[in-house]
């Protein structure tokens, strides 16, 4: 197991500032994903940890080594990239043993790591079929295989599931997973789709124009956000303008239109002063919506309900009040709200409030 160090890293392609001074370390063992919208600089940075780009500043560390210079073959990564394709007209076998026949590994070794590693993702039946012959999620633990066969000393994937179907994405995610753990690999995973991310990353990153907008795990980043950036692009959210109005110890009152909030800021080290404008998130499922009874509590609204979508487990509400639209889920609904006219209440703690910079 290895850490990876990115020490300051900055990479331009002309006049495009792809990363811009970042920083940041993933633990040993650690499966760590990189998030954030289209052109953030993602591929970027894992394709500089794979040596594929040199960075114009800053530096890239296996451990204590320092690899920034080093050129790709000689950093032992194991990849599977989107545009990574097998060969279709080899046998399996042939595709993982490739890289180490280059690499000059004797032949009794190869044979071993070749079906060390297809057992690993369960393909040992299917060494001597051809790539072409296999279905798409088959292909998929063989990309997988192949990039374990060099026996890395950590794994960088870019989209890998990315042209798979949604179940087939499903059941993949979990075996990479349960493939770097048993490994006791450090993975660094690129992805846009976030449920992937919330479900089997330890930590993740999101990145914004380059530069760490935040780092935490899952939890963190879903329930305290530190930007809008993060608190949209993770999730769905609810987002309320407002002006700080006083403080309560650690509890922010906002004052918006819909009525003054009670809330926290999502980095607990800021510390907004009275009258600085701010925006309140709030994710939809944290709303109680009521059905006619009096609902007690903080963080009260009125409104209509305009849209209402039942879902089974989940009932999706279009919530109009004081002119702004706002988001409530209702988990496991009871009874069915249709749209109309009736005034409602709606609620939230003031833990599910999170108190963001405008
Ligand atoms: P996506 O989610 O769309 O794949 P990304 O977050 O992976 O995006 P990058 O591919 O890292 O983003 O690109 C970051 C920025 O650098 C973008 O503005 C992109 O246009 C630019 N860029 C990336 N590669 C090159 C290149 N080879 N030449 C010039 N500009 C590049």
């Amino acid at each position: 197991m290895i850490s990876i160090d990115i020490k300051q890293v900055t990479k331009k392609f002309g006049s495009v500032t792809a990363l811009d001074d970042v920083t940041l370390r993933v633990e040993p063992g650690e499966l760590f994903f990189l998030l954030g919208p289209s052109g953030c600089g993602k591929t970027t940075l894992l394709r500089s940890i794979a040596g594929f780009y040199v960075p114009e500043a800053g530096s890239i560390h296996f451990d204590q080594d320092d690899v920034t210079r080093l050129p790709p073959h000689k950093r032992n990564t194991g990849m599977m990239f989107q545009s990574y394709a097998l060969w279709p007209h080899m046998t399996v076998e042939k595709n993982l043993a490739f890289g180490l026949e280059e690499r000059k590994v004797p032949k009794a070794e190869i044979r071993e790591r070749v079906a060390e590693a297809l057992a690993s993702v369960k393909m040992e039946d299917y060494g001597d079929r051809r790539t072409a012959q296999l279905s798409g999620g088959q292909q998929q633990r063989v990309a997988l295989a192949r990039a374990l066969v060099v026996r890395p000393r950590c794994l960088l994937l870019d989209e890998p599931l990315s042209n798979l179907d949604a179940k087939l994405r499903l059941e993949m995610r979990l075996e990479i997973r349960r493939v770097c753990k048993s490994f006791g690999l450090t993975a660094i995973y690129v992805t846009h789709d976030q449920k992937e991310a919330l479900s089997i990353s330890d930590r993740m990153a999101i990145l914004e124009r380059g530069r760490i907008a935040q780092i935490g795990t899952p939890g963190e980043v879903y329930r305290r956000p530190r930007s809008k950036v993060v608190a949209d692009f993770i999730g769905e959210t609810n987002f309320i303008e407002g002006v700080v109005a006083g403080r309560e110890q650690d509890c922010l009152v906002v004052k918006t239109e819909l009525g003054m909030f009670h809330g926290y800021p999502g980095d607990a080290d800021w510390r907004p002063a009275t009258d600085e404008p701010v925006t309140l998130s709030v994710r939809p499922e944290c709303w109680r919506l009521s059905h006619g009874e009096h609902l007690e509590g903080p963080n009260g609204i009125k409104g209509q309900v305009g849209e209402a979508v039942y879902l089974g487990e989940v009932a999706q509400y279009r919530f109009a009040c004081q002119g702004q639209q706002l988001k409530i889920f209702e988990l496991n609904p009871q009874e069915d709200i249709q749209a109309s006219d009736v005034i409602r209440e709606a609620r939230v703690e003031p833990r599910d409030v999170v108190v963001l910079p405008r």
